[in-house]
């Protein structure tokens, strides 16, 4: 069983009012063509001048567009393992990757074809946009011989990178068996409904983020309307005309939806179809949290966890009452098996007591691509997963994230969280958005050093903002360093490239600022 059978298999009667739809385009595809569509494009990739087979692997490159969920299917259905990568990768990145993976076949969009020749791909390069990949996609032209393919759940069915945040991206292996689970685990807290739900994704379906999302869609019969690269207004635009009801985001987006700046745009918005607003892949601070709630009353904001080593999302504020506690990031679903403890020693830790997060279960990753051995650093022999975040649970089981555990600040004997003074900085009502980084130091080791990125107008100093955060924490947790800029550097899923903050601290940028 292939997870496409798995997705095809749950498809009920909403499948057939339910689309893929493209904002740009406004080309719609309707879930109840999708099977078909499949069975057509896989009989392609099989046969030449394609000629693929399982075991083998394909690079995708392009941005969001609904054909890249089909496309996933597609490749599953016949075993091939999919790896998608930004199309924004530079080029000795893409060559990097192409080694990892070594793909015996590219799906690319034509403005980045170049930069795999630029690398010296020299298997096929099928274009996404062109009449070649139209011609294999149109209903018409069935190829479908009939024959399936083997599929065991243990095949890699994926190859999803890491953000690389904390150090060299890597190839994560996910199996049919990952995505299966992660499916049925969606499945577990989905929400009942008695309407059509449709979801604009603005997250890319090349993170683990956006992948899970747009391959389940088609199983739970939700519509999904791609807008390509992510832009604010084409979002608020395709809002209305789509009226979307399900908005996931990364944690930057929700920033802008409540930053001042975008006011008139973002009022002017009529938001009365949104129900829920996802938030995951990086945290989000209380004070956007709060100021979200003020500004949006009626829609609920949801805050999912997950990592690409356990195939997305594996905790979700799922209900009402979850979402209105501020800070959570849900429940952990329930085919996750969840522990908290203390990093140094593996013991177990009670509700509210910090220490690493550990999970288990069916959708801890296969392991990494090019390196057999590197599984076992993050999977102990039972089979646990150690997640690297600092987190605890309440008394009533709800999960919070406080930070990365190799992010952590060592100041003297201390540690200091950067996640916990990030939260303070930023519900100062003059700071639009900060990051904490440490800042090597003889006598301390480390202190903690905030760049903070004002908002319009504001004019607020360095000892302003250093006194602010000191009346909120334990000395040792005070900034000792202060440096505003124009923006703060993060990734696709609004990770705060803190490797890029310290370079510029350390190499002295920040004192020209
Ligand atoms: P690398 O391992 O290469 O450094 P990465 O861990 O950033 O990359 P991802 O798999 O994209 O790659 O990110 C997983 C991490 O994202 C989690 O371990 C956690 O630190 C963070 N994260 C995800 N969702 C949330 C959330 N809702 N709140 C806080 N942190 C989150």
């Amino acid at each position: 069983l292939s997870v496409t059978d798995f997705v095809f298999s749950l498809t009920g009667t909403t499948a057939e009012t339910a689309s893929f739809i493209d904002a740009t385009t406004r080309r719609t595809i309707s879930y109840s063509d999708v099977p078909l569509i499949v069975r057509n494009l896989s009989g392609c990739f099989r046969r030449p001048p394609v000629s693929i087979s399982r075991g083998d692997c394909a690079f995708v490159v392009s941005p969001n567009s609904s054909y890249i969920p089909i496309l996933y299917l597609s490749l599953f259905s016949v075993g091939v393992s999919v790896s998608p990568v930004n199309p924004a990768s530079s080029i000795p990145e893409i060559s990097r990757l192409i080694r990892l993976c070594k793909p015996a076949v590219a799906f690319a969009t034509s403005e980045v074809v170049h930069k795999l020749l630029e690398v010296g791909f020299t298997n096929r390069i099928i274009v996404i946009d062109s009449n070649e990949f139209d011609s294999m996609i149109r209903l018409e032209s069935n190829v479908d011989d009939g024959t399936t393919v083997e599929v065991s759940q243990s095949d890699t069915a994926a190859i999803l990178y890491s953000s690389g945040t904390t150090g060299n991206i890597k190839g994560v292996k996910l199996s049919h068996r990952n995505l299966i689970s992660m499916i049925a685990g969606a499945i577990a807290i989905r929400q009942a409904r008695s309407s059509q739900a449709v979801y604009l994704c603005t997250v890319p379906y090349f993170h683990v983020y956006g992948f899970s999302l747009c391959i389940r869609s088609v199983a739970f019969g939700d519509s999904l309307v791609s807008i390509g690269r992510f832009d604010l207004r084409r979002m608020l635009r395709s809002i209305k005309e789509f009226s979307v009801t399900h908005l996931p985001l990364a944690p930057p987006v929700v920033v802008a939806l409540v930053d001042g700046g975008n006011a008139d745009l973002v009022n002017g918005t009529n938001w009365r179809s949104v129900e829920t607003v996802f938030s995951g892949g990086a945290p989000l601070t209380v004070a956007v949290i709060d100021r979200f709630k003020r500004q949006f009353p009626n829609v609920s904001l949801v805050q999912a966890y997950g990592l690409t080593e356990t195939t997305g999302g594996i905790s979700r504020a799922a209900g009402p009452y979850e979402s209105s506690i501020v800070g959570t990031v849900g429940r952990i679903t329930a085919h996750c098996e969840a522990k908290i403890v203390d990093p140094n020693t593996g013991a177990g830790m009670p509700p509210m007591n910090r220490g690493e997060l550990w999970v288990r279960g069916p959708f801890v990753m296969k392991g990494y691509v090019g390196d057999k051995e590197a599984i076992n650093t993050m999977v102990d022999s039972d089979g646990w997963l150690r997640t690297g975040d600092l987190c605890y649970f309440d008394n009533e089981g709800f999960l919070f994230v406080v930070d990365r555990l190799k992010e952590l600040i060592k100041y003297k004997g201390y540690q200091v969280p950067p996640a916990e003074l990030e939260h303070i900085l930023q519900s100062h009502p003059d700071i639009l958005e900060a990051a904490v980084i440490p800042y090597p130091d003889e006598s301390a080791g480390q202190v903690p050093m905030g760049f903070v990125v004002r908002k319009k107008g504001s004019n607020i100093d360095e000892t302003q903002v250093k006194d602010y955060v000191a009346k909120q924490v334990a000395p040792y947790k005070k900034l000792r360093r202060v440096c505003f800029i124009d923006s703060i550097p993060k990734n696709v899923t609004g990770k705060v490239l803190r490797k890029e903050l310290i370079k510029m601290a350390i190499s002295g940028v920040t004192s020209k600022l």
